[in-house]
């Protein structure tokens, strides 16, 4: 069967070039790079290669490039480090109610450990009000985590603008970038940030490496005690290969970033033009035009998700019904509440996440599919025949 592959929001496939920069550290270049002869040289060698080529994918210095195991970590050191380095000057953080749970949940652990968090509402489109973080803002208030752009429904956050305001009230800004990385153009002076968290297996590195952006002079903890790696922040012998194919991959990713997501957004307004035209009682969430190049998000009235992925991986699609940490639970998901769906709605909700493996055909077979998908589950579905009522 011919499979198609929408789900580049969970994770995205690793590039053959990518892969082929990587093979090398695991037989030829294995030296540790902390080692002074010929094999931890080449490996140190690759090493800073990789670190410029995140460095300049976003517009930063070398030196402000820290590598972890993940967008996870990232996100976890950003925020935990920037609390507890300042927590003399004080203990509230601001976020939104619709950050990834990597932001969500060591937030969450951060209010059992004596700091205050504040989790700003979003519009109906996923947007956050700048005016309500400049509102939020009080004497204590230490860090604004706010993401750059959200996982399941795709809207761009105006960060430039939130990051202004952290500034004139002297407030540390963090983002994730973790979806936004190659999708659009990203450079840290121009936005304003403070510390920005990206991971390689968005866009085409393989799954488990990461970087957080650290402006220079900006104070946090470190991360992990240990050696002096990353510059004695964060300890452990470094995972060359991993870091090499992130190095790889940002720089394919980045390097015309406009051309690539204009070709994404043709294909994902092509789905949901075709999908708001062909499907009955549809609507789309998140912004129209803010929005990620690559994210569909759809609610699709009297059916439920779960049930429309399982068809749909049988038609060889494979799809999301929101974020893929929280498919398995039952519990509707907090971005979809946070735009205000009522929970039946948020339930029968399908994301599809284009990337650069997918075809303009892709689109067409999941435009034949899904509305006879859709009308054989609604065919079956006690709440469509009782729509009326
Ligand atoms: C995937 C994702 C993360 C987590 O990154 P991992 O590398 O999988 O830990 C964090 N934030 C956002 C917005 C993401 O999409």
């Amino acid at each position: 069967m011919d499979r198609i592959y929408m789900d580049n929001a969970a994770t995205t496939r690793v590039k053959p070039e990518v892969r082929d920069a990587m093979l090398p550290f695991y037989d030829e270049v294995f030296g540790n790079p902390s080692t002074i002869y010929y094999y931890g040289r080449e490996a140190h060698k690759a090493l800073d290669h990789a670190r410029q080529q995140v460095a300049a994918a976003i517009g930063a210095d070398k030196d402000e490039i820290y590598f972890t195991s993940c967008g996870t970590e990232s996100d976890n050191w950003a925020i935990k480090g920037a609390a507890f380095a300042h927590q003399k000057k004080g203990n509230h953080i601001i976020t939104s109610a619709i950050e990834h749970h990597a932001v969500l949940h060591t937030c969450a652990w951060l209010e059992k450990h004596g700091f205050e968090v504040t989790y700003l509402p979003v519009d109906e489109y996923g947007r956050v009000n700048p005016a309500d973080v400049e509102k939020a803002i009080t004497d204590k208030t230490i860090l604004i985590t706010i993401m750059f752009a959200n996982n399941e429904i795709g809207t761009i956050q105006p960060i430039a603008e939130i990051a202004k305001i952290a500034k004139a009230h002297n407030v540390l800004f963090h983002t994730d970038a973790v979806q936004a990385v190659g999708a659009v153009p990203i450079n840290v002076h121009e936005l304003g940030v403070d510390m920005l968290s990206l991971s390689g297996h968005k866009f085409y590195a393989p799954k488990g490496v990461g970087a957080l952006y650290i402006r220079r002079g900006v104070r946090i903890d470190i991360n992990q005690q240990g050696g002096a790696q990353e510059r004695g922040k964060r300890g452990g012998t470094e995972n060359m290969a991993q870091i090499v194919g992130l190095g790889k991959a940002i720089e394919m990713a980045t390097a015309d970033v406009e051309g690539h997501a204009k070709k994404l957004a043709h294909m994902r307004d092509r789905l949901i033009d075709g999908i708001l035209a062909e499907i009955p009682d549809v609507k789309l969430n998140g912004h129209r035009t803010e929005r990620l190049p690559n994210n569909v998000n759809v609610s699709i009235r009297y059916i439920e998700g779960e049930a429309l992925l399982l068809r749909l991986d049988l038609a060889g699609i494979a799809a999301s019904s929101g974020s893929a940490c929280t498919s398995g639970s039952l519990d509707p998901s907090h971005v979809l509440l946070a735009i205000g769906l009522p929970h039946e709605v948020a339930h029968g909700s399908l994301r599809l996440s284009l990337g650069d493996f997918n075809t303009e055909h892709d689109v067409d077979v999941v435009l034949e599919k899904l509305p006879e998908i859709v009308k054989t589950l609604r065919d079956m579905s006690p709440l469509y025949a009782d729509r009326n009522q």
